[in-house]
């Protein structure tokens, strides 16, 4: 019976094993192998006068990146990885790869970052890359789990839609019968509906879908949300949550996956919490000191501003207390001070990672909002109608799980963190 390579140790007697060929060396009268499984590396060891012709056979015929079968004794030996080695007893090939290969898995040769989307499946072979998807998946189970522990209600909101949820051309249109449809930019509408619902906490992770033109190395045109709303919560209780998600998420993941880390050479340091929050027009000031093209009162922060205040904060941070108007139709306005609203991102010194805010809960106000910002209340008659018949006060915030991770593992494209991205050049494969 197969086992996994990780489970064959030094003292193991003998083993069955089934992995692919990661390297093949012939020394004459010695020929080595280095298989490879997602657990680990063994050398397998074949003294070509003592094994059976039908083995010999299989060492010439067989080729990098095949999957073979090897069954045999098993001996230490300091040397090779893992302090042991497999002389096969039986040697099979169950199926061949061509030669040449389209990228080198044992990273010899490095490869474009084109070459290795075209043969992801191979790329992903690399114990590094995989490294990147293993502790994806620790993230987003990490986070899940977290917001089930509080209470959230993992939900699963329309990514075919009728209307955008802020208007404007990120949109991808799609042929939907006879009716005009979209790919969705964000649950944001659906999550506040179920606020009206009266689920009181909820999260999605799903893909959001944006047209934006420039290939950057942070945006992704399908890329993964996880998006959360919850009631009776105004923006500093739902910042509290996402901070303390990030730090639970960094944590499990510095205490499950070391050998990942180890792998990548992240050595990572778990951020500390309260995160600094700072007022926009600080941040704008910061920013200020030290770009050259300077940001003004009302506009977004620009790549090289996100960079310069996150060189001088140098962890997490929020920054709080945008204008109302560079923030979307739903972010509640201060009632006292109402150019300013209660939104909130958060920041990775590299970039933004989320963006949220208390939402106006009141009807009127909200249509009034909407048409401040040029669209049609009309349009959004579906969402309208669910702050007509009681709607809790509620707020929320979106997580881009690929910039996680890439800030995590200080990955510099946001490529990395993504098994298939599409971006304005690739929809393949
Ligand atoms: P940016 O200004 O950095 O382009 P945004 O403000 O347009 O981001 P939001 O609409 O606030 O993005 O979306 C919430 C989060 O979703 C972002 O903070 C980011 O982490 C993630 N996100 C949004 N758009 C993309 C994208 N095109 N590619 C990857 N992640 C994205
Ligand atoms: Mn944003």
């Amino acid at each position: 019976m197969r086992i996994p390579i990780r489970a064959v140790t030094p003292e193991t007697e003998s083993a069955e094993i089934i992995g692919w060929v990661h390297e093949v060396r012939d020394l004459g009268g010695l020929a080595f192998f280095l298989i490879r499984d997602r657990t680990g590396i063994i050398q397998v060891t074949i003294p070509k006068k003592k094994v059976p012709a039908e083995i010999l056979d299989t060492v010439r015929s067989v080729s990098r990146e095949s999957v073979v079968r090897v069954q045999g004794k098993v001996k230490a030996i300091e040397k090779a990885p893992g302090g042991r080695e497999i002389v096969p007893e039986k040697l099979e090939i169950i199926s061949i790869a061509e030669s040449p290969l389209p990228l080198d898995v044992a990273e010899k040769v490095p490869a474009e970052m084109d070459t290795r989307i075209d043969s992801r499946f191979l790329d992903v072979r690399k114990p590094r890359v995989r490294a990147i998807f293993f502790i994806r998946s620790a993230v987003t189970c990490a986070a899940t789990a977290f917001l089930s522990s509080r209470g959230c209600i993992n939900i699963a909101t329309p990514k075919i839609v009728a209307a955008a949820t802020e208007g404007g051309t990120e949109l991808f249109p799609i042929a939907y019968f006879e009716k005009e449809a979209f790919m969705n930019q964000s649950p944001q509408l659906y999550k506040q509906m179920m606020m009206a619902a009266g689920f009181e906490a909820v999260f999605d992770l799903g893909p959001i879908f944006r047209a934006e033109e420039h290939n950057t190395v942070r945006h992704l045109n399908e890329a993964t949300s996880l998006d959360v709303e919850v009631s009776f919560a105004d923006h500093n209780d739902v910042m509290e949550l996402l901070e303390d998600l990030i730090v639970y998420v960094y944590d499990y993941v510095a205490m499950n996956c070391a050998e990942q880390l180890a792998e990548l050479g992240v050595d990572l340091a778990v951020p500390a919490k309260p995160f600094p929050r700072i007022p926009y027009t600080e941040a704008i000031e910061i920013a200020n000191r030290t770009i050259e093209e300077k940001l003004a009162f009302g506009d977004d922060l620009s790549p090289a501003g996100e960079r310069a205040i996150g060189d001088v904060i140098g962890q997490h941070y929020f920054i709080v207390d945008w204008p109302t108007d560079i923030r979307p139709y739903y972010a509640m306005p201060y009632p006292e001070r109402p150019e300013f609203c209660k939104a909130f991102d958060l920041m990775h010194p590299r970039m933004e990672l989320s963006s949220g805010a208390q939402r106006i809960h009141d009807h009127d106000a909200l249509v009034e909002r909407i048409r401040a910002k040029g669209l049609s209340p009309e349009s959004f008659e579906f969402y309208l109608k669910a702050f007509r018949y009681g709607m809790p006060p509620h707020a929320g915030w979106g997580l881009g799980i690929e910039r996680l991770v890439m800030t995590m593992l200080g990955l510099a494209n946001i490529r990395e963190a993504v098994l298939f991205p599409r971006d304005r050049h690739r929809l393949t494969p």
